[in-house]
């Protein structure tokens, strides 16, 4: 999931000096589960807003599971909300970056609608977990280094993202030098390598991380979902919860 957090309120409100009419727009994915954009922190923020003079004549909330980045289901909701997005002074997106620049591009290039769009949240990256806590695990290298690593990640749980063996600076308590609340990557990596029976694969080294493959903005050709079956599979399980 991209982990977010809401902006200061204050910072959101600067965006917005000088619009009266606001659009508000938030997504069904990790905003909601962040409380950032989902229908209710939506409300929330067009409550808000109206206390200091903002008039919210749009709020396009997606049901959970609608990702405002994907654009064949957020497509729609845009289209349902063309007259007020056409006559608002600014969109404030209550989703990741990701999300705010798609529907972006989509208003500019498809809709032909080109308004100021504001972000109101600060997206923090991959991160993993649930329902409360969630941790970064990833950051989407393009060179997935798990299966050299026992499965943990040294780019991300190693502050110098070291790929052979520690820094020599760790802790005698296993604790990483340059953040001793945390476990030293290469001592997490040991131990699970020394469980599996694997430690001989120390012996081997790792060649280069392919940096080349972080150079963005990184672009993807898919064939596309077959929407209609997907949702009948979601369906299922949505009958089986008994909603
Ligand atoms: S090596 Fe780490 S950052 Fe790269 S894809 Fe694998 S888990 Fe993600
Ligand atoms: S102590 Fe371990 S986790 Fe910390 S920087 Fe050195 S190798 Fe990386």
């Amino acid at each position: 999931m991209n982990a977010q957090v809401q902006k200061p309120f204050e910072e959101i409100l600067g965006y917005l000096e000088g619009k009266k009419r606001i659009v508000l727009m938030g997504c069904g994915g990790c905003a909601t589960v962040f409380h950032t954009g989902g229908i209710e922190d939506i409300d929330e923020m067009a409550k808000r807003l109206t206390k200091e003079g903002k008039v919210v004549t749009g709020k396009i909330g997606l049901p959970f599971a609608v990702f405002a980045c994907y654009l064949p289901m957020s497509s729609m909701f845009l289209k349902e909300h063309e007259k007020e997005i056409e006559e608002c002074d600014a969109i404030l997106m209550q989703s990741c970056g990701d999300g705010a620049q798609v529907v972006r591009a989509y208003l500019d290039e498809e809709m032909g609608i080109v308004k100021p769009m504001y972000p109101a949240n600060n997206a923090l990256g991959f991160s993993g977990g649930g329902p409360a806590s969630f941790r970064e695990e990833c950051q989407a290298c393009g060179e997935c280094e798990l299966g050299r690593m026992a499965g943990i990640c040294p780019l991300v749980q190693c502050p110098k993202g070291l790929l052979n063996g520690p820094c020599g600076g760790t802790n005698t308590d296993g604790k990483c030098e340059l953040d001793p609340t945390r476990d030293c990557a290469w001592v997490m990596i040991y131990k699970r390598l020394e469980k599996l029976g694997q430690l001989s694969e120390l012996e081997e080294i790792v060649g280069p991380h392919d940096w080349s493959k972080q150079v963005r903005p990184r672009s993807l050709e898919v064939e596309p979902i077959d929407l209609m079956e997907k949702l009948k599979e979601t369906k299922k399980v949505i009958e089986h919860l008994g909603v």
